[in-house]
């Protein structure tokens, strides 16, 4: 087995990867590392988890150990597609560069343009950046990319997803023809082999094994879910997230639960929160210091749900989530496999958790067939009971409707509410009196036909009694 110590690092390098505990190189390290400080190109074809960030930051900061940046030109630059990613890659380069005297500078949305211009103008060895906030900082003449020696771009796929790929052409087209790049996808979709094909040069092809086959860590469960109504499905599908949340109990520490659509995100942390449950939401809509103060408090273990859309969640390097749970059967199969990848991290114990709907299954088949697996079914934790069949309305019996007015009479009365309500109150007290008294009046035994099953309640009071109050 390769050892880091074989890979001929820069030995303030090699003393930061002892302290954070790095035993050996991950495949990919092995196979990026030796290529990489060659000065060869090179395409990783691996996911967040395989220590694919350490594969290519660990060959830059040796590189560029030696040398000096020049004002408003940084010596490197690495293109991640989200905020979130970008701001967790410059966490790795704090982490290893730490006995190196080198700077950098993180231009990400969300972050005020003049504190960033400012570092930039002292000159930056490393530059991480999001596509679009780096193309604003070059559009506004701060920034020169022709001393870029060294181009990062990670997460080619989720790049492509995202409608990156020709700011990441314009972006190759500003560095200097000689700079060294440094390429990594999850995926090799036809359109990033474009890519890899016109701006790389012989590049080194190091792949490895997908995560979902590869980490056996990780238990799979799917439910098999079908809601009792269609404008159901929503509340019903919560309730099943509760319930396998409790089935999970104390080992569930914490979990990502993964939504398709931003505003189920928002729902599902809502309804969690309103249960007691300890979560909160995180997409692309909010703005970052929210986003930035979530993921902190998820990191710190202060937070222990989080609510999340891919995108927000990608790249998010939390070595021990318990649980991943999907809301939704996400829509591409590739997804499926970097949801679970939050968990089940550097060989820890993982279980992952997908509710499946009837018009996901689909999808979940395209899952299963991805992973080379079948995905062992669970039992739906929540029987959901059968719903009456309703009774024809000539045939709602009389003694049928009176237990639920019987039961709404032993109701509780609610204290009339504050403010205008007791005018309201009073108004349609007036206006029912009108034509509902003598309906009482004549029956006389607090019995109402013709309502079925969907009385309301205060309709079975009576009048005499109110107003008595
Ligand atoms: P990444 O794939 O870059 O998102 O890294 C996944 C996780 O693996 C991060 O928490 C890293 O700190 C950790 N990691 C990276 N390289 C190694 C290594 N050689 N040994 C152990 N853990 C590592």
């Amino acid at each position: 087995m390769t050892k880091f110590s074989d890979l001929n690092l820069n030995p303030k390098v090699m003393k930061a990867i002892t302290e954070a505990g790095y035993e050996s190189p991950t495949p990919i390290q092995a196979g990026a590392i030796p290529s990489a400080l060659e000065g060869r190109d090179v395409l990783g074809i691996a996911q967040t988890g395989t220590g694919k960030t350490a594969s290519f930051t660990l060959p830059m900061l040796s590189l560029l150990a030696r040398g000096r940046a020049r004002a408003r030109m940084p010596r490197s630059l690495v293109l991640c597609p989200t905020r979130e990613l970008a701001a967790q890659v410059a966490e790795n380069f704090d982490t290893y560069s730490k006995h190196l005297k080198l700077t950098k500078a993180l231009l990400i949305g969300g972050v005020s343009f003049k504190e960033q211009e400012l570092i930039i103008d002292k000159g930056v060895d490393v530059l991480i950046a999001t596509p679009g906030r780096l193309l604003d900082h070059f559009e506004r003449g701060k920034l020169i990319l022709s001393d870029v020696k060294v181009m990062v771009v990670d997460e080619a796929d989720r790049m492509l997803d995202m409608g990156f790929i020709p700011d990441i052409e314009r972006i190759f087209g500003l560095t200097p023809f000689t700079r060294q790049t440094l390429f990594f996808s999850a995926t090799m979709a036809p359109e990033i082999e474009r890519i890899t094909n016109t701006f790389l040069s012989n590049p080194e092809r190091v792949e490895v094994a997908r995560q979902a086959t590869a980490s056996e860590t990780i238990e799979q469960n799917v439910v098999m879910f079908k809601a009792s109504r269609r404008d159901r499905e929503g509340s019903e599908k919560r309730r099943v997230l509760r319930a396998l949340l409790d089935a999970e109990g104390d080992k569930c520490t914490n979990a990502v639960i993964f939504c398709n659509r931003k505003t189920d995100v928002d729902i599902c942390a809502k309804s969690l929160k309103k249960y007691g449950y300890d979560a909160a939401p995180i997409h692309g809509d909010l703005d970052q210091s929210q986003r930035t103060k979530t993921l902190d408090a998820f990191r710190g273990g202060e937070l222990r749900l989080l609510v999340a859309s891919d995108v927000a969640a990608r790249g998010l390097d939390v070595p021990s989530v318990s649980h991943v749970f999907n809301f939704d059967v996400p829509g591409h199969a590739e997804d499926y496999v970097h949801r679970i990848g939050r968990t089940g991290r550097a060989g820890r114990e993982g279980k992952a958790i997908t509710i499946c709907s009837p018009r996901d299954e689909k999808q979940f088949e395209a899952v299963e067939a991805l992973i080379q697996k079948e995905i062992p079914r669970i039992e739906n934790p929540v029987k959901v009971e059968p719903r009456k069949p309703r009774k024809p309305k000539e045939e709602a019996p009389k003694a049928e409707a009176k237990p639920e007015v019987q039961e709404a009479a032993a109701e509780p009365r609610k204290a009339p509410a504050q403010g205008g309500r007791d005018d309201t109150r009073g108004r349609s007290n007036s206006n029912t009196r009108g034509r509902g008294r003598g309906r009482y009046d004549r029956r006389n035994d607090n019995q109402v036909v013709g309502m079925g099953d969907h009385m309301p309640s205060f309709i079975a009071l009576s009048f005499e009694e109110r107003r008595s109050q």
